[in-house]
């Protein structure tokens, strides 16, 4: 990676095939520091928040891309988010002793991974992402091969300190050359881990595709920030009736909730649960009159 904590868009001039790279350091440590994970999972949290950076530059409207997993085995939910103003957050919730050398699709097995793409205005898209192969990487590339018709290569990396993520594709809509693809592909896949996680990307470009002439577009910063507010989290309390709300203010006092994300807490007391229910209450007293 360049500079940490950056995206940085590519074009080969030549040949219809985009790329990305991204690099996360900072990012990265203040989404693992919130929890206590073990390695195996903050490594897939590390490669999940580099694959959420890379495929939110292939967006073109403002909005969020998320990735979401979810097993019934020991890991329960992982997911990792990047929006157009490049805001990563990404969280993971698992029980007991999580096999350290088990493999993404080992860890997953019998659940689903889901992409979804939200706009911030106009309809969200999800698509399935089918858990084939052992990597997410492999799990990404059969997905934008099978549900998108997109030839894409896609390499993650994540150690303790940083993630980093490389994107190779067909750009849409402009007609896949079969002969450029394969081409760029095996030079693509010659990358190492190593390569990925420690070579600026000129350099990196070079190495791979010293024939081609790229592009490289301005970096661009990504950054970790949750965009919770006291507002967002008492929408999500109108998924419990006013009843039993106000039964939880009686036996605790204060209602308090925790953002998963980022531990910012907020509370609610007796006016902000009877304000939170005020605007149908308002509808209820007025159907009466009429
Ligand atoms: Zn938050």
């Amino acid at each position: 990676m360049s500079s940490p904590d950056q995206i940085q868009r590519v074009i080969f001039e030549n040949a219809n095939i985009r790329s990305v790279l991204a690099g996360l350091q900072d990012s990265y440590q203040q989404v693992i520091e919130r929890q206590q994970y073990p390695g195996v999972i903050r490594n897939i949290l590390g490669e999940m928040l580099a694959a959420v950076s890379l495929l939110s530059a292939t967006l073109k409207f403002d909005g969020r891309l998320m990735l979401q997993a979810q097993s019934e085995n020991q890991v329960k939910v992982l997911m990792a988010e990047c929006s157009h103003q490049r805001d990563l957050r990404a969280i993971a919730r698992f029980e007991g002793d999580v096999p350290e050398d088990a493999d993404f699709c080992a860890l997953l097995q019998g659940g689903q991974l889901v992409i979804t793409i939200e706009p911030d205005k106009g309809k969200r898209y999800q698509g399935v992402v089918p858990l084939e192969g052992t990597t997410l990487s492999q799990c990404l590339e059969a997905y934008f091969s099978r549900s998108e018709q997109l030839p894409t290569q896609i390499h993650l990396v994540a150690d303790e300190q940083r993630a980093a993520g490389f994107l190779l594709q067909v750009m849409p809509a402009k007609g896949d050359s079969e002969e450029d693809w394969q081409h760029f592909s095996h030079l693509g896949a010659t990358l190492s881990a190593t390569e990925l996680l420690e070579l600026d990307n000129e350099t990196l470009l070079r190495r791979l595709f010293h024939e081609e002439e790229c592009r490289l577009y301005d970096p661009e910063p990504v950054q970790f920030h949750c965009d919770c507010s006291h507002q967002r989290t008492a929408e999500v309390l109108k998924y419990m009736t006013q009843e039993e709300l106000e039964e939880i203010l009686r036996e605790e006092g204060i209602i308090e909730v925790n953002c998963q994300f980022c531990n910012e807490n907020y509370k609610f007391d007796q006016a902000d649960i009877a304000m939170l229910f005020s605007g149908t209450a308002n509808i209820e007293a007025s159907d009466q009159i009429h």
